[in-house]
């Protein structure tokens, strides 16, 4: 038996089958969680709903985190078809592709700031708020993604950093609100991978060849680490964890400086 059998899970995120939602969302199936899937649009459609059939399920819904409307459709669907939800994952973030490089000042707007704002960090706690009554009393998980860059300066990263960093306080201020309700709320802080939304991060290429040089373990992550810590964190083995943003980098945080060859 899984270890998060009888455990419903939202997964928001798939676009494709290099998603780390899609890892997650394996994970999570492989655990015995039986899975409901949303996708952005109705391009997305017919692809997320292949694959939920490959993980048996024919739950699916449409969901653009920034459309209120939407965010009260899938609460409502989620209540209709299981009646509560017990983990939600929001693997979603969004930023203009020309804020996510050159000089972070330079290509800065004010309708950039809030959109990254509002799609990669505000929807996390509307769904919180949307989804509290399904989850409340039930041990229920709600897990994000986020990286580095919410805490350290890097290339190219940008708005996308400045987003993250509030994403990881929403991580803390969520839990800290939804606590007494038994809901635990964290993120995992992944190290690079590729994907559809890093590929819109200038020279992405360069930051994976840097962080298998630097990292302790000399390689990069792959979705399915991430979706294995994923099914860990929102499973009852994690009961005494929330608030946290737990790295699964390879080690690559820890470090100040690549190698140096020997003389
Ligand atoms: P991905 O492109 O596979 O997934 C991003 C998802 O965001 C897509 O499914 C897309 O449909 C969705 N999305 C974007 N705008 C949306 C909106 N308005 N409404 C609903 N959905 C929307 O890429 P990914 O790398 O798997 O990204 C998942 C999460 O992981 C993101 O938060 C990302 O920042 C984070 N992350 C990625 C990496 C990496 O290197 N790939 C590292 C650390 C964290």
């Amino acid at each position: 038996m899984g270890f998060l059998q009888d455990k419903k899970a939202l997964i928001i995120g798939v676009a494709s089958k290099k998603s780390i939602a899609w890892g997650i969302a394996q994970a999570m199936s492989r655990e015995g969680a039986e899975l409901a899937f949303t996708y952005q649009n109705d391009r997305l459609a017919s692809r997320v709903e292949g694959l939920a059939q490959e993980l048996g399920s024919d739950f699916t819904m449409p969901l653009d985190v920034s459309q209120d409307d939407q965010i009260d459709a899938v609460a409502d669907g989620l209540a209709e078809r299981w009646g509560h939800v017990d983990i939600v994952i929001h693997a979603v973030a969004y930023a203009p592709r020309d804020h996510l490089e050159g000089d972070y000042l330079e290509h800065l707007t004010r309708e950039g700031f809030s959109q990254s704002h509002d799609i990669s960090s505000y929807s996390f706690a509307a769904l919180g708020k949307a989804l509290r009554p399904l989850m409340s009393g039930r041990q229920g998980a709600l897990l994000t993604l986020t990286y580095l860059g919410a805490e350290r300066a890097l290339p190219n990263y940008n708005i996308m950093g400045v987003a993250k960093a509030s994403l990881e306080a929403n991580v803390r201020y969520m839990a800290y609100a939804l606590g007494p309700e038994g809901i635990r709320v964290n993120a995992i802080s992944a190290g690079p991978i590729r994907t559809l939304a890093a590929s819109g991060i200038g020279n992405f290429r360069r930051l994976l060849e840097q962080a298998e040089e630097m990292a302790p373990l000399k390689r990069n992550v792959t979705i399915e680490e991430v979706g294995n810590a994923a099914a860990f964190l929102c499973s009852d083995l994690a009961l005494g964890i929330t608030g946290e943003i737990l790295y699964v980098d390879a080690g690559f945080n820890i470090t100040a400086a690549p190698p140096i060859p020997a003389e």
